[in-house]
C-alpha cells in the first residue's frame, strides 16, 4: 500500500469517459493521470479500436484489467452462476467483471476515482463501498453538459466511437441493456457475434438475452421489421421533443441519443 494518491481514470469506451481524460489531461497537466479499461472480453471491435485511438491521442497507455485472464472472464462466471445470464435485475457480470478487477487493481491505496457523469444528468454513477476510493465529478462540478462533451471530442480530433452509429452505449456486444433494434443492428453489422449471443440462450430454462424474447424469435424477417418500424417512430417522436442543439447538428451528431438512463453504471460511462 502506498500513501502517494493516485489518480484514476475508468474508461468505458463511451463518449463521457473519453472526453473527460482528454478535458483532465488538459485541466491538470501536472496530474499523472492512471487510465484503465476493464475488458470483458466480449467488446465491440469498434470499442477496441476507439480505445487505439484514444491512446494515440492521450500519448499514454490505457491499462486493460481482466477478471483473471480470458480463462476466467464471463464464460467462467456463467458457469458458476449455473448458466443464468445477467440482466438489470442480477448484474452480476458488472460485479466480476468490471467492479472487481478495478477494486483489486487499486488495492488499498488512496485513488482519486474520476467519473465522467455529466451536468446534464441525474445519475449518481459507480460508487465504491471501498474508503479509499474516492470519487470526483469534474464534468458536474465544472457544470459540462452533452453539448460540451461532443465540442471536446469534436476539438481534440477523437471524435465518437463507431458503434455509435448502430448503437447508443458501450459494453459488451450481447448487453441486456440494448435496446431491440440495437439487437437487430447487431446482427447487421457484427452477424458473427449475434450467433455468439444467440447460443448464450438456453430457452428452454427461460435464459434470454431481452426479456420474454429469444434472440431466435428476434430474427425474425417480420420481427426484425417491426422492431425497426416501431424505433424510427420512436426516434421520430423524441426529435420532436428534443430541441436538437446547433452545436450536434453543427457536428452531424443530431442522431446522437443517450440513452443512459437504466445504464450499467461503471460500464456505459
Ligand atoms: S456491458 Fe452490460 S453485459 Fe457487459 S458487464 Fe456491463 S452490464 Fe454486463
Amino acid at each position: 500500500m502506498s500513501d502517494e494518491v493516485r489518480h484514476v481514470l475508468l474508461l468505458s469506451g463511451g463518449k463521457d469517459s473519453t472526453s473527460l481524460a482528454l478535458y483532465m489531461r488538459d485541466k491538470c497537466a501536472d496530474i499523472d493521470f492512471e487510465y484503465l479499461f476493464c475488458d470483458t472480453h466480449k467488446e465491440l471491435p469498434e470499442t477496441y479500436e476507439y480505445l487505439a485511438r484514444i491512446e494515440a491521442y492521450l500519448g499514454k497507455p490505457v491499462t486493460r484489467l481482466a477478471s483473471r485472464g480470458d480463462e476466467r472472464g464471463f464464460d467462467h462466471h456463467l458457469k458458476i452462476y449455473g448458466g443464468y445470464l445477467p440482466s438489470p435485475q442480477m448484474r452480476w457480470c458488472t460485479r466480476q467483471l468490471k467492479i472487481e478487477p478495478f477494486e483489486k487493481h487499486v488495492g488499498d491505496d488512496p485513488v482519486r476515482l474520476y467519473v465522467g457523469i455529466r451536468a446534464d444528468e441525474r445519475r449518481s454513477g459507480y460508487i465504491s463501498t471501498k474508503e479509499n476510493i474516492t470519487p470526483v465529478f469534474p464534468f458536474k462540478e465544472d457544470g459540462l453538459g452533452k453539448a460540451d462533451i461532443l465540442r471536446i471530442l469534436e476539438e481534440s480530433g477523437v471524435g465518437l466511437p463507431k458503434y455509435y452509429e448502430w448503437r447508443s452505449r458501450s459494453g459488451c456486444y450481447f448487453c441486456f441493456f440494448q435496446q431491440r433494434a440495437e439487437w437487430v443492428r447487431l446482427r447487421e453489422r457484427h452477424p458473427d457475434l449475434f450467433e455468439k449471443a444467440k447460443a448464450y440462450e438456453k430457452e428452454e430454462a427461460g435464459y434470454t438475452w431481452s426479456q420474454g424474447e429469444s434472440l431466435s424469435e428476434l430474427e425474425q424477417p417480420d420481427r426484425m421489421r417491426e422492431i425497426l418500424r416501431k424505433d424510427e417512430q420512436r426516434k421520430a417522436r423524441s426529435q420532436k421533443r428534443r430541441k436538437a442543439t446547433n452545436l450536434s447538428q453543427a457536428f452531424g451528431f443530431s442522431e446522437l441519443e443517450d440513452d443512459e438512463s437504466d445504464a450499467c453504471l461503471i460500464c456505459h460511462l
